[in-house]
This record gives structure tokens, C-alpha cells and sequence, in this order.
């Protein structure tokens, strides 16, 4: 018997990896989370399967959900949205089962950031401009570290996706405006590849606003940065000139 944390994606059905889809159609007992969770990615649990919805329950009821499965000696599956590694709150169960002795294994998935960044048709990355991704949140109930506030990632021009943090727009386009320039891109997406996903672009700005015209207030991934822009240099990878180990370039083959 194990215990499987399964990425959920970020809602659609079809991003869940095949690993996660068969192993939710043949589910026996499935802890999901339900604030977050789509229910189309719960449906796929079989009818008869016992189902718990974590957003009702404190980690000691978990325990006595995964003690049940040990004792019936079934695999229980443990949904997690998007990807479990990111702000999922595993490593609380992880050290509640090593203390209760039951081995337990990870299937990762689509994070909503990635699924964001597919909505909006964009690449995170820029040459010369933005080669690092910060993946962050503001403080909520749950404090930043100091070095770690939206200040300082700022300070590093990276492009910046903020999860849990979009009720905070206007103070967080605020603060992020000193370091980026009040006209750097902003995109936010409401429930990226739900069927009411919704996005909304604009710039430091104007986000805030526009964010509250479309009435998102929870479940959006913020994402701030210059590699937003269509209008910066592309990279060199597949220009003619650029020879790399797998293509020569034409200067190369201009010059023999
Ligand atoms: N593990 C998850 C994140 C959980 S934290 C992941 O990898 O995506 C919850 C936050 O994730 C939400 O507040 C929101 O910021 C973001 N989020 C989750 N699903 C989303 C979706 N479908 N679209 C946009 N943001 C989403």
C-alpha cells in the first residue's frame, strides 16, 4: 500500500499525465483539493470510490483517511492542484506518514503558471532580457521571508509569476512599478484552461483596474515582465548564422 500525491494540472482534464489519469480511473480512495481542484479531474474517480475533500479537513483527519487505506492495504491517491511541489502543503503529510510508516510517491503536473503562460501564448524566457523565471507569492497568512519580498525579487528584472496574490493587484503593481517601470507588461489569468478562464493584459499601470473590471478576485496567476513583450530581441537559435552542434550555420557553410 502507498500513498500517491498526484498533480491535478491546472484544471483541464486533458493536461493531466497519463500516469495521473490512470491512476485516478482506477482510485479506490482519493483525498482531493477541493477549493482548487476541477471537479471535470474528480469525475474521473470511479463512482464507487471513497472521496475526501481536503479543504474541510485538518491533517490529523487526513491521518485517519491514510491509516484506513493501510489497514484495507489500498493505494490512496492525494490530488493536488497544478504541480504538489509548488505551495502544496505536502511536506506536512510526507512527514505524517514517515512517522506513521507508510511509503509514499509523487506524479507531478502542469503547474497553473505553465498553463498561464500557454493561454497567453507567451515564452517566459527572453534573451537578454529576462533569463530567469521567479516563481512567488505576497505574504498572506503566511509571512515572506524578508529577503525574499517582492522588493527584492524586483530588483532582479526576472519575469515574476505570482501565485496566490491577485487580491492584492493594486499593491503589488505598486510596489513592482518603482523597479519595472510603470509601463512594463502585466498579464493576469483567471482559472487558466478552466471553461471560464479568463485574461486580462495591460501594464503596471492600468492591471489593477482592468483586474477589477473582470472581477477576479482569487485563482490567477499574476505574471509581470519584459518577456511579455512581442517586441524584444528573439533569440538566435534558429537564425540562418547560428551554427550549434546539431545545425551548421550559413556562415559556416558560406565560408567553406
Ligand atoms: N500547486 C499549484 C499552486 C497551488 S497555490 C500549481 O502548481 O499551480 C494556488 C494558487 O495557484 C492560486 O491562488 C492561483 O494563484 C494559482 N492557480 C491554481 N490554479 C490556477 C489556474 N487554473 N489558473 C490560474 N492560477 C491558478
Amino acid at each position: 500500500m502507498k500513498v500517491i500525491f498526484v498533480g491535478a494540472g491546472p484544471g483541464n482534464p486533458d493536461l493531466l499525465t497519463i500516469q495521473a489519469h490512470r491512476l485516478l480511473s482506477h482510485c479506490q480512495i482519493c483525498i482531493y483539493a477541493g477549493s482548487l481542484v476541477s471537479p471535470e479531474v474528480v469525475a474521473l474517480v470511479p463512482k464507487d470510490a471513497e472521496l475526501h475533500d481536503s479543504a474541510t479537513m485538518t491533517l490529523e483527519e487526513m491521518e485517519v483517511v491514510f491509516a484506513r487505506a493501510q489497514e484495507k492495504d489500498v493505494d490512496l491517491i492525494r490530488l493536488h492542484t497544478g504541480d504538489p511541489s509548488i505551495y502544496g502543503a505536502i511536506r506536512e503529510q510526507m512527514n505524517s506518514l514517515d512517522r506513521i510508516g507508510i511509503y509514499y510517491e509523487v506524479v507531478p503536473g502542469v503547474s497553473s503558471f505553465q498553463a498561464a503562460a500557454a493561454a497567453l501564448k507567451t515564452e517566459l524566457t527572453a534573451p537578454e532580457i529576462a533569463q530567469t523565471i521567479i516563481l512567488s507569492r505576497t505574504s498572506g497568512r503566511t509571512p515572506m521571508p524578508e529577503m525574499q519580498e517582492l522588493e527584492h525579487l524586483a530588483r532582479t528584472q526576472s519575469t515574476l509569476c505570482l501565485f496566490l496574490s491577485v487580491h492584492k493587484i493594486g499593491s503589488v503593481a505598486q510596489d513592482l512599478a518603482v523597479y519595472y517601470g510603470t509601463d512594463c507588461p502585466v498579464a493576469v489569468v483567471f482559472r487558466a484552461s478552466w471553461p471560464d478562464q479568463k485574461l486580462v493584459r495591460g501594464s503596471l499601470a492600468d492591471v489593477a483596474e482592468k483586474v477589477e473590471d473582470a472581477q477576479i478576485k482569487k485563482t490567477a496567476m499574476i505574471i509581470v515582465g519584459q518577456a511579455l513583450s512581442r517586441d524584444i530581441p528573439v533569440s538566435k537559435l534558429y537564425h540562418r548564422h547560428f551554427s550549434h552542434g546539431y545545425r551548421q550555420g550559413d556562415s559556416q557553410r558560406d565560408e567553406t
